[in-house]
């Protein structure tokens, strides 16, 4: 068996059409506005920021890039936070992480405002994750993963499904998201042991551990579904996921290649998160993911 690829590029090109086309016939004078902070020269954050910034332009949103030195004190990163918090033409606020270490990360990121919270990372935010509440927006990464199984048809409830990795930004959240969508969670870590026979069991596996390789053909289930969020820049320069994608793909029933997986899915919902925030700014109610 080859596994279907789940094509994450054609996906997320699909979505961004049609939040483009919503943006088109919005009747508003100032257009929803997505403000990205930025903190030092990581090459990488910087590739990762000019991406986000440059769909938004392209597909209506307004966007502005807030760039601060490596040197920057915590309490001028927080002011800064404010006066974006306070800022009516701002809807949305990404802080892109890593920060230096000399930030405190979290008090950054409970600075921002839960209304503004594009990535969904503020503990209130998370917690309504946690409680089953939607909240404004929901962590862009495993909100794409959803996407993506949904837009597949890929059934959730009653499954069983491993998710390698228990980072708050992929692994937790996405287990709470396949929690509420009735699906069987185990939550695995580098400490976990026999990862394999529980990856094993899965119907749906989410590598989310940034381990090249570390998910392999005898580890997954005949017909499985295999989402592979890892990024992995190998020595040679090649980009590549947690997952051994050519031998998983002659056993899987579904796997996410990277790149052009779960990555474009992360910046899809990232652009509909700054619209949903836009609309519940104005009144509107929330309904999502979460229940569906
Ligand atoms: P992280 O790097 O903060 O933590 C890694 C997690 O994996 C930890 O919980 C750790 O316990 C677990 N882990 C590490 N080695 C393991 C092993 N051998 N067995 C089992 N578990 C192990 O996690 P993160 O920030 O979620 O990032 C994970 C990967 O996903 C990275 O490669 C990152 O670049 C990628 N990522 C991709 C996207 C995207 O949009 N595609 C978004 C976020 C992160």
């Amino acid at each position: 068996m080859t596994a279907q690829i789940l094509d994450g590029k054609e996906t997320s090109k699909k979505l961004l059409d049609a939040v483009a086309e919503e943006l088109s016939t919005l009747q508003v004078v100032n257009r929803p506005k997505l403000a990205a902070v930025l903190v030092g020269e990581n090459p990488a954050s910087e590739i990762y920021v000019a991406r986000k910034m440059k769909i938004a332009e392209q597909i209506g949103l307004d966007s502005e890039l807030h760039r601060f030195p490596e040197t920057v004190s915590q309490h001028e990163l927080v002011e800064h936070l404010e006066l974006l918090n306070n800022d009516t033409l701002v809807n949305a606020i990404l802080v892109q992480l890593p920060l230096p270490k000399a930030i405190h990360s979290e008090t950054i990121l409970e600075t921002v405002s839960p209304q503004k919270d594009v990535d969904g990372f503020h503990p209130m935010n998370l917690g309504k994750l946690l409680l089953g509440i939607e909240p404004p927006a929901l962590p862009c990464t495993p909100a794409g993963i959803i996407q993506l199984l949904d837009a597949y048809k890929i059934p959730i409830e009653g499954k069983r499904a491993a998710v390698v990795g228990r980072s708050n930004i992929v692994g937790k959240p996405i287990t709470l998201m396949l929690t509420h969508r009735n699906a069987t969670v185990t939550l695995c870590h580098s400490l976990t042991q026999n990862l394999d026979e529980i990856v094993l069991s899965a119907d749906i596996v989410v590598a989310a551990a940034g381990q090249p390789g570390l998910i392999r053909a005898e580890a997954i289930k005949p017909g499985a579904v295999v989402i592979d969020v890892g990024i992995n820049r190998l020595p040679t320069g090649k980009l590549v996921g947690d997952v051994d994608f050519e031998s998983v793909k002659e056993r899987a029933g579904y796997i996410t290649p990277v790149p052009g997986g779960v990555g474009p899915m992360t910046i899809a919902m990232l652009m509909m998160n700054t619209v949903r925030l836009f609309k519940n700014q104005q009144g509107q109610s929330l309904h999502g993911l979460l229940f569906v």
